[in-house]
């Protein structure tokens, strides 16, 4: 769902999605499909993550639109966040010029009134070794892929002890976590495979191609031969500018500190085409069963987005 506003200069995009993780009615004390009132919450699937913040922000946008606003507003609402991105993938493919007239951006994702400025990259690698069978009272002649996964292994480990010592402000270090690991076949047979998959949480200004590398000297430092795959789709490490607009508006609006977010958002996505993008929204209780948004959280929310809109754009 897009809408946009008159205005002809760069202004303001209004981002949220439309698709909710699935519920699990078992679990959830009230019915999730159907907005409960209980104790000042209103509990059902997605109040928080994120119909409150889409409703916060029509209704910003229905108030402060009574009046022209210089700049362009642009409101865009996509489904399949959850999943794999198609919706704000498509926008961004078909209406990139339109999208030009966003200069800044924010997401209503829940964050309990915080302002996120940044989020942290992920890459995830499959390592393939491959080695030469042999029966196992003979090592000698086989080549144990197992063997060549460890010495790789150890490698990774010194890796992420230093990668430890790195520390951003926001979102700590950069991390590496070995999730996965298959190979063999008998206790009596010299493997040849193994398999390792790897987790790497990215923090600026580290990117993509450096992880990539780090693995690929250590291959080449150890002499040995293996196959990376990158399993899905990497996401990049993101971060506005403190002082962007944006985040100074945000920040006098609600006084609220400046934190980062190790979880997901779409504003990588939309920062990568130039938009400079914070999160903000209200109750963060996402993916839960009795998932609920504060009432109070929500009316906060909506005023400061339409002092947002009326600040950035008018
Ligand atoms: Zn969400």
């Amino acid at each position: 769902v897009i809408a946009e506003s008159n205005g002809t200069k760069p202004g303001l995009l209004l981002a949220g999605h439309l698709d909710t993780v699935p519920g699990d009615k078992e679990s959830w004390r009230f019915d999730p499909f159907e907005a409960k009132i209980h104790n000042g919450k209103i509990y059902g699937l997605g109040t928080s993550d994120m119909k409150s913040g889409v409703a916060a922000l029509l209704m910003a946008l229905k108030k402060s639109l009574s009046e022209k606003p210089k700049r362009k507003v642009i409101l865009a609402l996509v489904g399949d966040e959850e999943v794999s991105l198609k919706g704000s993938r498509f926008l961004i493919a078909r209406e990139k010029d339109f999208l030009k007239l966003a200069r800044y951006g924010v997401i209503a994702e829940p964050t309990d009134l915080k302002v996120v400025v940044a989020q942290k990259g992920l890459l995830h690698v499959k390592i393939i070794f491959s080695g030469k069978r042999s029966h196992g009272s003979t090592p000698w002649l086989g080549d144990n892929a197992i063997l060549k996964a460890v010495e790789f292994l150890n490698e990774v480990k010194k890796l992420s002890e230093k990668l430890v010592k790195v520390k951003d402000p926001f979102l700590g270090s950069a991390t590496i976590n070995v999730g996965k690991i298959t190979g063999g076949v008998k206790v009596n047979i010299v493997p040849d495979k193994c398999e390792i998959q790897i987790d790497r949480r990215v923090v600026q200004p580290e990117t993509i191609e450096k992880c990539l590398n780090e693995f690929k000297r250590i291959l080449s430092e150890l002499k040995i031969k293996a196959k990376i795959e990158i399993m899905g789709m990497p996401k990049l490490p993101f971060k506005v500018n403190e002082n962007s607009k944006i985040v100074r508006v945000l920040r006098e609006l609600t006084n609220a500190k400046l934190i980062g977010e190790t979880g997901y958002t779409e504003a990588e996505i939309y920062g990568k085409i130039g938009i400079d993008c914070v999160v903000f929204g209200p109750t963060k209780k996402a993916h839960i069963s009795d998932e609920y948004v504060r009432i109070k959280d929500l009316i906060a929310v909506e005023k400061i987005y339409e002092k947002l809109i009326r600040k950035m754009c008018f």
